[in-house]
């Protein structure tokens, strides 16, 4: 009954289409299900991005051992529904999609996650002006809907971001690594993790989640994952 008042008060949004969901108990509509751009195989076996050609088994960039991450996965392929979808979490309070998310990332990637036997979630932190400026960090939502699914605990304060950064979609590769380049920085203390897992929204060039990477690894962790809602296409 308490949860049916719940569900009157504040029905669930639909992360495709935006409008109530009517199917009770689902966080998505039937209908929108359709149209959700999950990742095909082949992809990517370190970054999870979709290939385009059955023989590779690594997109150019990781063939090209560009990344610092151990391996990283996410259900969805970044398209236009999946922009306007994490759009509307980001900026237009649909919090409540970071369950759905979790849901997703699990129920696609949780082969690989388990593999990796890590001991933390690590949401990619926001610098406090910008956090301020939202109310909230997405990544953080998304590592505590997994952290509830999986008993592994979410530390969101093992990475600070100690530098404002540009709005990374407008650079190029080179400007993004060089825009990052000490923007995170690691709690004090001996780091209490060898395995951790990343969690961010996007994966696209990887930039972020190396910077991310580099500084754990350099603080004594030796494995560092991520898992995504979305990651972009491949080459
Ligand atoms: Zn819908
Ligand atoms: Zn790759």
């Amino acid at each position: 009954m308490k949860a049916d008042l719940i569900g009157l008060l504040f029905p669930r949004r639909c992360p495709v289409c935006h409008d109530v969901v009517e199917d009770r108990g689902e966080r998505v509509c039937k209908i929108c299900r359709l149209k959700l751009p999950y990742v095909r195989e082949p992809s990517c076996r370190k970054c999870g991005k979709p290939l385009y050609a059955e023989e590779k088994e690594y997109c150019r960039d990781c063939a090209a051992g560009k990344h610092v991450f151990r391996q990283g996965k996410a259900p969805f392929l970044y398209d236009e529904v999946m922009r306007q979808s994490v759009s509307r979490f980001k900026y237009g309070g649909r919090r409540e999609y970071a369950a759905f998310y979790a849901e997703e990332i699990l129920r696609k990637c949780c082969r690989e996650a388990l593999l990796w036997k890590a001991e933390a979630f690590v949401p990619i932190p926001l610098h406090p002006s910008r956090r301020r400026k939202r109310g909230f960090n997405q990544a953080e939502l998304l590592a505590d809907e997994l952290a509830k699914r999986t008993g592994i605990p979410s530390d969101a304060g093992l990475l600070r971001r100690v530098k404002k950064t540009h709005v990374q979609k407008e650079l190029s590769r080179e400007e993004r690594s060089a825009n990052l380049k000490g923007a995170f920085s690691v709690r004090k203390g001996n780091l209490p993790y060898k395995k951790v897992i990343l969690i961010d929204d996007i994966y696209t060039t990887g930039s972020t989640v190396d910077e991310a990477a580099r500084v754990l690894l350099k603080a004594g962790a030796d494995s560092v994952y991520f898992l995504c809602i979305c990651v972009g296409r491949g080459n």
